[in-house]
Order: structure tokens, then C-alpha cells, then sequence
């Protein structure tokens, strides 16, 4: 595997400027159950960055100040942060959406017993990550034994009422490419998962989110130990379509680390590159109000990984 992937920036990647906030994602963490091929987090069982409850009270200031629309919580798997229920508990006393970016193995885990509940009692929007609904090609992208225990984890949020249509208990699933490909049209496919995951295994949920793989950190490096980086890169900037560029995420999201450093977006996070296209990391007790809006967004060239074909963003594909 490769620690340092390149950072590249051919310039053609259009100028872009942050609009009103109405999204905060926060990674609370790269402590994970799981260590997938795809992470691009290089999330995992032995990662011991996590989110202080010094920082988590200073990004609840945040939220008073920005007062977003939704509170986006991943990681790693959120739930394994400590302060994960006392967070939660904050945004819902502000009567503020959150969305809990789920493995559903995490369901399972020991200690976690009351965790479906939890989020049921919050009316926590859960979305989960479930590449494929075939069993072969999910285990061989997030481990042995995951897509038995990720239908576990479906059937325990159905049984508390996630996934059938009732507003206040969504449960929308993630799939992303397997490879270096774009994934395919969205509703065709939640359809496909939608028969196949009902047939054989009596689980529903409300709506398939496509995601483009971004060739950053663990999947970048695959990509580069398989001799496909650069064509992928080629692929994704070649698939370009203008009008997904009205929607990229970042120009209403705010991403936060779990030291509490700002970014752009998520996969700027994981490259390290700062807010507003600066040279410094900014806190977030540090952040000035009127630096939001119209604020230039950090570009490079993995941003075609949000502006190819059907658009990619963390609600899903585009168009
Ligand atoms: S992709 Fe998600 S579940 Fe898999 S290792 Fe990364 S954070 Fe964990
Ligand atoms: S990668 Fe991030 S900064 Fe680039 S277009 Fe996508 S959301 Fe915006």
C-alpha cells in the first residue's frame, strides 16, 4: 500500500464558491469494526483518532452560530466514539436533522446492543453502506462474514421501523463501484436492490445513494498498486458534466476532523487541504461567521469524482 498518494492539480477544474451552509459533516473518529478496500479514510480496528468531548462542545457552538439544516455524524463508525449518544442528544434538543453514516455490522458489535434503539427513540436518519447485494462482492470488499452481518443489522432497524417509508425512520443504502468504474444510473439499480434484498432476504429501506469511488487514500492506493490511478483520474475527468457542478456538496457543507479542523468537503479532509483554499488548517472556534458564504472551495483534480456522468455527493448521485 501506498502512504502518499499525489496531490495533483491540472487546473482545469472549475473555480468554485461556498454557498449558505446547510449541512455539518463531522468525522468523529477513524476507529472502525471494519477495514475496507475502499475506505477513504483508512478507517480501521487499530486507528485511536477520536473526537474530545472538549471539541464536540465547541462544534455544538457551532451549530448555535451556523444553525444548519442537517448535522451529517460519520468516521470510522461514528457509534464507536464514546460521546456518539451525547452529540446525538444536542442536535436533537435544536430539533436539527442528523444523519448517523452506518456499517450496520456496527449493530452488532459487542456493547452496541442498544444502538438501534437509540437512534430510533432520536429518529436518526441512517444511511448505510452496502456496496453490492450480492454476498461475494460485498465480502470480498469489506471482509469475510460483513454481508451477513450488514442484513443483520437491516433486519434489526426494520424491526424498530427504519426503511418503510415512515419519514422519521429512514434508511437509505450506499453502493459504490466495486472498481474503477462509474457507478451505474441510481434508480434502475435501487430498484435491483430493492427485489433482490426483499426476495431473498425479507429486508426493505427507502432509497439506494450511487457514490463515486474517489481515488484518495485506501482506494487510491489500489488503484496505484493495480497500475489503474491514472486511467481512473482520465476516466473521471473525460466523464465530466457541467451541470452536476452546480451541486457539489461542498458548496453547502462544511466538513470538520475529528480535531475539529475545517475543510471544504470530506475528501479534502482526508488530503489535508484546508478551508477556503488556504495554506492553514482553521479551527473551528477559530472560524469567523462572514468567512462562509461566497468563500473560494479548494479544488484538485480528484473533484471529477463528483462531476462524472450521473454526478456523485455524499445524498447520492445527481441526476
Ligand atoms: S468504509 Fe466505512 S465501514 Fe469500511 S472501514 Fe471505512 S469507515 Fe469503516
Ligand atoms: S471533492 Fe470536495 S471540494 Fe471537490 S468538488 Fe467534490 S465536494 Fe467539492
Amino acid at each position: 500500500m501506498h502512504d502518499t498518494l499525489p496531490l495533483l492539480n491540472n487546473g482545469k477544474f472549475p473555480r468554485i464558491y461556498r454557498g449558505k451552509v446547510e449541512t455539518l459533516q463531522i468525522n468523529l473518529g477513524y476507529l472502525c469494526n471494519q477495514a475496507c478496500l475502499h475506505c477513504h479514510v483508512n478507517a480501521g480496528p487499530t486507528r485511536k483518532e477520536q473526537m474530545t468531548l472538549d471539541t464536540i462542545e465547541e462544534i455544538v457552538q457551532l451549530i448555535d452560530n451556523v444553525k444548519p439544516k442537517m448535522v451529517d455524524l460519520t468516521g470510522g463508525a461514528p457509534e464507536l466514539n464514546v460521546h456518539f449518544k451525547y452529540l446525538v442528544t444536542q442536535i436533537t434538543k435544536r430539533r436539527i436533522s442528523i444523519i448517523d453514516r452506518c456499517n450496520l455490522t456496527i449493530l452488532s458489535e459487542p456493547g452496541q446492543e442498544d444502538l438501534t434503539q437509540f437512534l430510533s427513540k432520536h429518529k436518526v436518519i441512517v444511511t448505510a453502506s452496502l456496496p453490492c447485494y450480492s454476498e461475494e462482492n460485498v465480502n470480498s470488499q469489506r471482509g469475510d462474514g460483513v454481508f451477513e452481518r450488514s442484513i443483520d443489522g437491516l433486519r434489526q432497524l426494520n424491526g424498530a421501523g427504519y426503511g418503510k417509508g415512515n419519514p422519521d425512520l429512514q434508511l437509505h443504502l450506499v453502493y459504490n463501484p466495486i472498481g474503477a468504474s462509474l457507478p451505474p444510473p441510481q434508480k434502475t439499480l435501487e430498484k435491483e436492490y430493492k427485489q433482490h434484498l426483499s426476495e431473498n432476504y425479507d429486508v426493505s429501506f427507502d432509497s439506494l445513494l450511487t457514490i463515486t469511488n474517489m481515488p484518495i487514500k485506501r482506494f487510491g492506493s489500489t488503484l496505484i498498486s493495480r497500475g489503474e490511478f491514472g486511467s481512473y483520474l482520465q476516466l473521471l475527468e473525460s466523464s465530466y458534466q457541467e451541470k452536476n457542478l452546480a451541486s457539489v456538496m461542498c458548496k453547502t457543507l462544511l466538513s470538520i476532523d475529528w480535531e475539529g479542523y475545517v475543510y471544504d468537503c470530506d475528501f479534502n479532509q482526508m488530503l489535508g487541504l484546508p478551508f477556503g483554499d488556504t495554506e492553514k488548517k482553521i479551527h473551528v472556534r477559530d472560524l469567523k461567521m462572514g468567512e462562509l458564504d461566497g468563500n473560494p472551495i479548494a479544488v484538485r483534480d480528484h473533484c471529477f469524482g463528483c462531476t462524472a456522468g450521473n454526478g456523485s455527493s455524499c445524498s447520492g448521485a445527481m441526476q
